[in-house]
């Protein structure tokens, strides 16, 4: 029942059925009871201070389909590990016979399960900072925040404000509801009444003599570790995580196989065995610690293949105990390949 505008500052921008249009600056705004925005539209836009000075509701899209969605939602964030372990959760909630919606900034937008909510039990939801600056009542079920390291610090400014956004999934729990942080990420940890779940120690779970060792007041498991298809440490850490999200929905986690979990592609995907060379594809790992834990994942003896646009101030030098451990050779393309070459090189590595 609601009169809907659109407001794009792309002229060409195609027209929305339905919805009146508005492109460049021009926006509607005194007629506007609420303003919800596209994570990549930053709360700097001249047409959301404006907003906000006129009293307008802004909300994200998360939020704003969150609060028309009944089913509970599972949220993850943090700089690394998102996408897999909203993934690897989706998947065990499938194992677990649910109808298991995975989304938010994993590929399909959260509204679209709000468009169909009759279709899904649960909705396991990737949250990215730029889709906190607004959260509007987003409150999940539970939710997980993984880790922070220096990332997106062009669109938030400042660590703080960034630590800030990751901390926001949690701002809005309550009493029954669960936020899960990994032991020593301080900045994430939560300050409301929800319960507190650990990743690294009991209540929470860790990984102990090559299984997940799980503790909580709803009960106790073990998943063996066995036989994973996941390389690297840092894939247990984000698998601890999935099955607390499971779990907090009292979930019978005995029935259930971690052996089956399927990387996402791009994410230390195994691309192929040729004439004795496994080739493994881990281009999603865009800033130095994601490339840390994937050289160190894959071990071994590897020719590294480093690349592509690089963030402004990484500082590369930082791979080079992992390359000296683990590379015979390294080879560098892409926009950033000679400033990576060169800062490694310049450190005593051999770069091709
Ligand atoms: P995100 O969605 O947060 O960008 P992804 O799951 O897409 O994270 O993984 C991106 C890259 O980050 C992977 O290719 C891997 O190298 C690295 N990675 C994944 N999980 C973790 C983690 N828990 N800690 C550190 N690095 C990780």
């Amino acid at each position: 029942g609601y009169d809907v505008h659109c407001l794009d500052s792309n002229p060409e921008a195609p027209m929305i059925e339905g919805c009146t249009s508005h492109y460049g600056t021009e926006s509607p705004l005194e007629k506007v009871d609420l303003l919800v925005v596209s994570p990549g539209v930053p709360s700097s836009n001249p047409i959301i201070v404006k907003a906000e000075q006129l009293g307008i509701t802004v909300s994200g899209e998360l939020g704003f389909a969150a609060s028309h969605i009944s089913a509970p939602l599972l949220a993850v964030t943090g700089t690394n590990g998102k996408s897999s372990t909203a993934w690897y959760t989706h998947q065990l909630l499938e194992q677990a016979g649910y109808r298991s919606f995975v989304g938010g900034n994993f590929g399909t937008a959260l509204s679209e399960m709000a468009m169909d909510e009759d279709k899904f039990d649960v909705g396991v939801v990737e949250v990215s900072s730029y889709q906190m600056e607004f959260p509007h009542g987003f409150n999940p079920h539970a939710a997980v925040a993984l880790n922070l390291t220096p990332d997106h610090l062009k669109r938030h400014g400042t660590m703080d404000v960034y630590a800030e956004m990751k901390r926001r999934v949690f701002a809005e729990q309550g009493s029954n509801q669960f936020s899960i942080v990994s032991v020593g990420e301080t900045e994430l940890y939560p300050k409301n009444n929800a319960w507190k779940w650990w990743i690294g120690r009991h209540p929470g779970a860790l990984v102990n003599n090559g299984a997940v060792d799980l503790s909580t007041a709803y009960g106790d498991h073990r998943l063996s570790l066995k036989s994973l298809q996941l390389l690297g440490k840092h894939n247990q850490q984000n698998i601890v995580a999935a099955c607390l999200l499971v779990h907090s929905l009292q979930t019978d986690l005995s029935q259930l196989s971690l052996r089956t979990l399927q990387p996402l592609e791009h994410r230390l995907e195994r691309v192929k065995d040729q004439d004795g060379v496994t080739w493994i594809n881990d281009s999603k790992a865009t800033n130095i610690e994601a490339t840390m834990a994937g050289i160190a994942g894959v071990g071994g003896q590897q020719i590294v293949l480093l690349g592509g646009a690089g963030k402004e101030g990484a500082d590369y030098k930082r791979l080079l105990p992992l390359l000296k451990k683990y590379a015979r050779a390294v080879i560098c393309f892409g926009q950033s390949g000679d400033e990576i070459g060169l800062q490694i090189h310049n450190n005593g590595f051999d770069v091709h």
